[in-house]
């Protein structure tokens, strides 16, 4: 790709986030390019995510409820797991109001993605962008894949939790140092079952999902300071002496199982709070601005509708409401903090092992007060950007 562009925004991520951010942007009469460099982002392209019923709301606000349908994707048969307590528990998904969610297809869905917003119009870069930076009033995008750059009066980040270039203008504070080690393993002759398996453990909490007919993905969640294991060698020893303590997920693997399995990695998965620079030309969404534990299957739901959200205060702030953009950082503080309080009182509800530290470090309400205390404190920090913004639409230059 060779073209250049300028438009009235660039947003930089092309995952569920930008694209979802993308296309609220375009409905509401803004020209706007993305810039993507591939599929996954720091994420595995294939990691067994499980889409939350919530996802529905934001599918529905960006009119692509009746596509997502027709994907017809795997529903959570429901959930075993031992926590809390060695005794195995069964919630199946008719006890639930929304239903279990889904085994997600991640290639399929951001398919879908990407095709509501080319039939918007909106101009899809392939490729990474490896600098930004600010000229006069606007910002100057550069990168490989496009030879000159690309004018945007506002950038959004929208690239995941590594952000959008090595200087990112987002500040992150890391509540955990939560990590995956991760192997997906060949499904068992006839093996059909979407039960989500889970098992807590003294070092962490083993997951199991089937992820297609042919393979299912077995992942081991720890504080990255806790595990020794560096080798792939030395990661399946470790994955096999934790899942003899796991009777859901062994249910599903065995230890034998795990020697066959493919492609053993280590992936980071800490639940981090962003913070842009005071620049209300540069707005950050989804894993960019802030990330969930994998525990809660929130992370996609939340980075859509946050997102969408981030979207609409934009256009709003380009249209004239100047505190619009103070506004949605209030309420991303606020869905933020409900969550710390949910992730604490769900690590909290273990207590089997009082001494060990990924437990204890989870059950340490001082989280939800450090946060508190430097977020919510003062006005001017609540926001972190101008309370009244005077980013206003300019014409983008041709
Ligand atoms: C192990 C693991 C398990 C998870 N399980 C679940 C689950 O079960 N359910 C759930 O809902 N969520 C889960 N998540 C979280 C979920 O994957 C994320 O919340 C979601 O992908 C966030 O979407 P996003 O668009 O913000 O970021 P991403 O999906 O990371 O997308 C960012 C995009 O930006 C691109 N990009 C990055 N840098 C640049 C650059 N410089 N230039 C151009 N493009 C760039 C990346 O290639 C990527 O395509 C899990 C995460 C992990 C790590």
């Amino acid at each position: 790709m060779t073209e250049s562009a300028s438009c009235d925004v660039c947003v930089v991520g092309a995952g569920p986030a930008g694209l979802s951010a993308a296309c609220t942007l375009a409905d509401k009469g803004l020209s706007v390019v993305v810039v993507g460099k591939g599929r996954g982002g720091s994420r595995p392209a294939v990691c067994g995510e499980t889409l939350s019923p919530s996802v529905s709301d934001v599918l529905v606000d960006l009119g692509l409820d009746r596509t997502f349908a027709n994907l017809q994707l795997r529903a959570v048969s429901g959930f075993r797991s031992t926590w809390g307590s060695s005794h195995a528990t069964w919630r199946p998904v008719s006890m639930m109001s929304r239903g279990g969610g889904w085994h997600l297809d991640r290639q399929a869905f951001e398919r879908v993605l990407t095709d509501h917003a080319t039939n918007k119009g909106i101009r899809h870069f392939d490729g990474a962008v490896e600098q930004i930076v600010r000229a006069g009033n606007r910002w100057r995008i550069t990168g490989r894949a496009f030879v000159r750059p690309i004018v945007a009066h506002v950038v959004v980040n929208a690239a995941g939790r590594q952000g959008a270039t090595p200087a990112a203008r987002t500040r992150r504070v890391a509540i955990d140092k939560l990590i995956s080690c991760m192997a997906t393993i060949p499904n068992r002759d006839g093996d059909r079952d979407d039960t989500v398996m889970i098992d807590a453990v003294e070092a962490g909490w083993l997951y199991s999902a089937r992820i297609s007919d042919r393979w299912r993905v077995l992942m081991f969640f720890t504080d990255g300071d806790l595990l020794t294991a560096r080798t792939e060698m030395q990661l399946v020893r470790h994955l096999q002496a934790v899942l003899q303590n796991a009777p859901c997920v062994s249910h599903t693997v065995s230890a034998q199982e795990l020697g066959e399995a493919h492609g053993i990695k280590v992936v980071p998965c800490a639940t981090l709070f962003g913070i842009d620079a005071q620049e209300d030309s540069w707005i950050s969404c989804g894993d960019a601005a802030q990330t969930f534990d994998p525990l809660s299957s929130m992370g996609i739901a939340e980075a859509m509708g946050d997102a969408v959200d981030a979207a609409k205060s934009l256009a709003s702030c380009l249209g004239g409401d100047g505190a619009a953009l103070a506004r949605h950082e209030i309420r991303r503080r606020r869905r933020f903090l409900e969550y710390l309080r949910r992730r604490l009182a769900y690590y909290a509800a273990e207590s089997r092992w009082p001494n060990a530290s990924f437990w204890s470090r989870r059950r340490n309400p001082m989280d939800i007060e450090r946060f508190v205390s430097k977020f919510q404190g003062d006005a001017r920090s609540v926001t972190g950007r101008p309370e009244e913004s005077n980013l206003r639409r300019v014409d983008s230059p041709t």
